[in-house]
């Protein structure tokens, strides 16, 4: 029997891995992809989440970001930049099978190409079951994303309900010189021109992520959206990225900021499955590697405890919520009153150069939602008011 078994290999589950395996638990992750796999996503890795994966190898690094340009409905754009990275650009097939491979390093025993099915409780364990075994642990952390099937089986959740996205992406290889053509050298793209959310382009090293994404029920017709817009940002560029595409990959992406259950007897979830991504930007990397982070350092405090009540692991909601959780309720309040103005928020973006900057130093991780809110209503009162009162 393991001491823990994690469903999923994403940046949750290989982080928690690592941790748990590093304290001394025996620890099994199943994946149910083979490495190398990909994962629909910009690859987009904020500074703060490059602080807790900690020594990264540079090979991963495919472009480092100082700074955005923010396109405005009519195409008129503004840049803004820091003198110290935001993030880093990285391919999430690379980036996803590094870290589970560090997990490994670690002591974890990975088994990938497996899906687990469902869970069962005995009297002392966790039954883990795949189509081609039954695995036995004293709990189960479930970091088996969006569509956690951990969050099903062991009734913590049956629906999501509100704050679920949608997000349509698409990797576009156009070659080094081309790449920096298109978004130009340390910056990425944010498109603000529909109602029904934002688009991106992310540079990586010879290709490009080009996405869009959306809150609920904007996004109607999604791949209609999304053509669209890929045609007008090559009409834009006057590069044809529209022909160089291949593949669509759809996704959905749950909204942090909402009170939820993410733990019960012998389970915790983290990343995606618990809802943990950030409602203004779509950013979960780093979400999913601290809550894995925390649910480790629990799990291997249970186990010490031999303790895997509800009550017991309550002590991972807490630490979630004084780390993160919290801030997620802030940047959703700062989600709802900008979505519900955009107009008056990029104006306000556009004409204040410091507020850009600290958004900025937000994503980076030198300051938090709550701190910005804060730093906005000492800043511009009458701009914050005209917000609130035209939401
Ligand atoms: C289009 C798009 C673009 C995004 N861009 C960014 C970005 O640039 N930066 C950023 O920070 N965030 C971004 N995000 C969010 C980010 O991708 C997620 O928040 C992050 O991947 C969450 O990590 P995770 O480990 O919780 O889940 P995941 O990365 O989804 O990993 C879950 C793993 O569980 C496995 N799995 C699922 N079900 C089972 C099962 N039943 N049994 C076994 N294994 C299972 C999956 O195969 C997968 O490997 C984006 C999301 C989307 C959809």
């Amino acid at each position: 029997m393991y001491d823990l078994i994690i469903a999923g290999g994403g940046p949750a589950g290989s982080t928690a891995a690592y941790r748990a395996a590093k304290d001394g638990l025996s620890v099994l992750v199943i994946e149910k992809e083979s490495y190398p796999r990909d994962k629909t996503c910009g690859g987009g890795v904020s500074q703060k989440a490059v602080d807790i994966i900690g020594k990264i190898d540079k090979e991963l690094i495919e472009r480092e970001v100082f700074g955005a340009r923010i396109f405005l409905p009519d195409y008129r754009n503004f840049t803004g930049m820091l003198d110290d990275r935001v993030a880093i650009m990285t391919r999430r097939e690379n980036l996803d099978r590094w870290l589970i491979n560090r997990a490994e390093n670690s002591g974890a025993v990975i088994q990938d190409g497996e899906k687990v099915l469902d869970i069962v409780f005995g009297a002392d364990y966790v039954e883990v079951v795949t189509p081609k075994n039954r695995y036995r642990s004293r709990m189960v952390i479930g970091s088996d994303g969006v569509n956690s099937t951990v969050a099903r089986k062991s009734g913590i959740r049956t629906r999501w309900g509100d704050g679920v996205g949608l997000c349509l992406e698409a990797e576009v290889e156009l070659g080094e010189a081309l790449t920096d053509e298109c978004v130009g050298d340390k910056l990425t793209e944010f498109y603000f021109i529909g109602e029904w959310g934002y688009g991106w382009v992310f540079p990586k090293s010879d290709r490009i992520s080009i996405g869009i994404g959306g809150w609920g029920t904007r996004l109607h017709d999604p791949k209609t959206l999304f053509r669209r817009f890929v045609r007008n940002v090559s009409l834009q560029k006057n590069i044809d990225i529209e022909d160089k595409m291949n593949n669509v990959n759809i996704h959905r992406i749950p909204a942090g900021g909402f009170d939820r259950r993410i733990h019960s007897d012998r389970v915790l979830l983290t990343g995606d499955a618990a809802g943990f991504v950030d409602p203004f930007l779509g950013e979960g990397i780093y979400y999913a590697v601290k809550s894995g982070e925390i649910a480790a350092e629990v799990a291997t405090g249970a186990v010490e405890s031999d303790d895997f009540s509800e009550r017991f692991l309550d002590e991972y909601v807490l630490k979630c919520e004084k780390e993160f959780n919290y801030d997620l309720k802030s940047a959703l309040r700062f989600a709802k009153i900008t979505y519900g103005r955009l107009d008056l928020f990029l104006n306000a973006l556009r004409s204040d150069n410091r507020l850009f900057m600290e958004y900025l130093r937000t994503v980076r991780g030198d300051m938090t939602y709550t701190d910005f809110n804060r730093w906005c209503v000492l800043r511009s009162p009458v701009t914050l008011a005209k917000l609130i009162c035209n939401r």
